[in-house]
């Protein structure tokens, strides 16, 4: 796709403007998405005309919801390579997908002495989740190391794997350095000793075909709001034999089977996982981003992206006080550290120039603690970033050098 179609596609998103109607250079993706259009109209359009709940009501409005919310779900089953939409729960984003994991299989399947092995690049919702669930059982984590330039190590992996090992749960896609897992491989791994593994595809899903048949992973998580949709909807997969075996995680309506005193049933999988109402309009307006998103092609994503991340680390390469962090090849987000200046400092001085990008330990201080800082600058791409982007980063970088001379 050429540069003239990027610019198109800027004009899709409503958020891409400043208050005061200027170009605003948006380098903050991998935190969360800006939205299309289309997106927000979908999102209106089931708050709005077509609003009511789904799955209880007799009337024919309620029966339409329900049909959307039910398309969305083979939306996201057919985008992922799911085998059937049974295997998609919609939960309310990856960080509860994966305490959901951990209180469900990981209650039942987990034991004293059992290994979860994670790696030092995961994002905190990939530790502290899998950390209560080993203070609750007695088993053990063990962290897989990084090469050298900041990719999961699988001769490291390879290592660590026993027959105690129970799990390995593993980014896709680092939300701090941009590095790919070879996903199929790590599954491999995991397998040969029995185990289980867990993808955490956050920064994946916006940027890659996925097919879970191929990954022939265990578990695999995103959050909508990464993937152009809005906020408060995650996906939870999982192969259906595993979440057949699974016990119920929340309690309530929609969950069950048959209530009595004398003892309550479950629903099978998926509805056995979603107590309560579900986020029934932002299942919808969710669709709505996958088919955005999708009528891009996930290929064409990852390949602007990348290419996009290549210039700036080569643009950010030419200045000699300037640190880069991560692989050559970045799935479009680039973390550096510029001498003598505190990431939010560059932060501050770069919003003045209406460019936006992350600056923190982006949830992932263990990774910062391996990497010898307290924190980093991050900026990460979107379908709808461009070669301006990078040109106003690079000239609020220039600015901020002048002022800390
Ligand atoms: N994992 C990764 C790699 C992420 O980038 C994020 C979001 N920054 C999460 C997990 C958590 O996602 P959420 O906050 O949407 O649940």
């Amino acid at each position: 796709m050429s540069e003239a179609a990027t610019l198109t596609r800027k004009a899709d998103f409503p958020g891409l403007v400043t208050q005061d109607g200027k170009p605003w250079h948006y380098l903050d993706t991998a935190a969360s998405a800006q939205k299309p259009q289309v997106v927000v109209d979908a999102m209106s359009r089931a708050l709005g005309r077509d609003y009511a709940t789904v799955h209880r009501g007799v009337y024919g409005r309620s029966a339409q919801m329900t049909l959307g919310y039910e398309a969305a779900r083979r939306r996201v089953a057919d985008f992922i390579g799911a085998r059937s939409e049974n295997e998609v729960v919609f939960v309310r984003g990856a960080t509860e997908a994966i305490n959901l994991v951990a209180a469900t299989w990981g209650m039942t399947r987990i034991g004293q002495g059992d290994r979860i092995i994670l790696s030092t690049l995961e994002h905190h919702s990939n530790i502290v989740p899998w950390q209560m669930l080993a203070e609750r059982t007695g088993a053990e984590i063990e962290v897989c190391p990084l090469t050298e330039d900041g990719r999961i190590d699988l001769g490291g992996l390879e290592a660590l794997l026993s027959q105690r090992t129970k799990l390995v749960a593993l980014a896709h896609v680092s939300n701090v350095l941009g590095s790919v897992l070879d996903a199929r491989r790590a599954a491999d791994l995991a397998h040969s000793v029995g185990a289980k593994i867990l993808l955490d595809g956050c920064q994946a899903a916006p940027r890659m075909k996925l097919d879970m048949a191929a990954l022939d992973c265990d578990f695999y998580v995103f959050s909508g709001h990464k993937l152009y949709g809005p906020t408060g909807i995650g996906v939870l997969w999982a192969r259906e034999d595993i979440l057949d075996h699974m016990p119920p995680y929340q309690g309530g309506g929609s969950m069950i089977e048959k209530v009595a005193f004398d003892g309550t049933t479950y629903a099978p999988p998926p509805q056995r996982f979603e107590a309560g109402t579900p986020m029934i309009t932002e299942a919808i307006a969710l669709h709505a981003a996958i088919d955005y998103v999708d009528a891009l092609g996930p290929d064409w994503l990852f390949e602007h992206e990348t290419a996009l991340a290549a210039k700036l680390r080569a643009e950010l390469r030419k200045l000699n006080d300037v640190t880069l962090f991560g692989p050559e090849e970045s799935a479009g987000i680039v973390s550096f550290a510029l001498d003598g200046v505190h990431p939010h400092d560059l932060g501050t001085i770069l919003d003045e120039e209406n460019v936006a990008i992350r600056a923190g330990h982006h949830c992932a201080q263990p990774l910062m603690e391996y990497l010898g800082v307290p924190a980093t600058a991050r900026a990460s791409f979107g379908l709808y970033s461009d070669e301006d982007d990078i040109a106003a980063l690079m000239r609020g970088i220039e600015r901020t050098r002048r002022i800390f001379g």
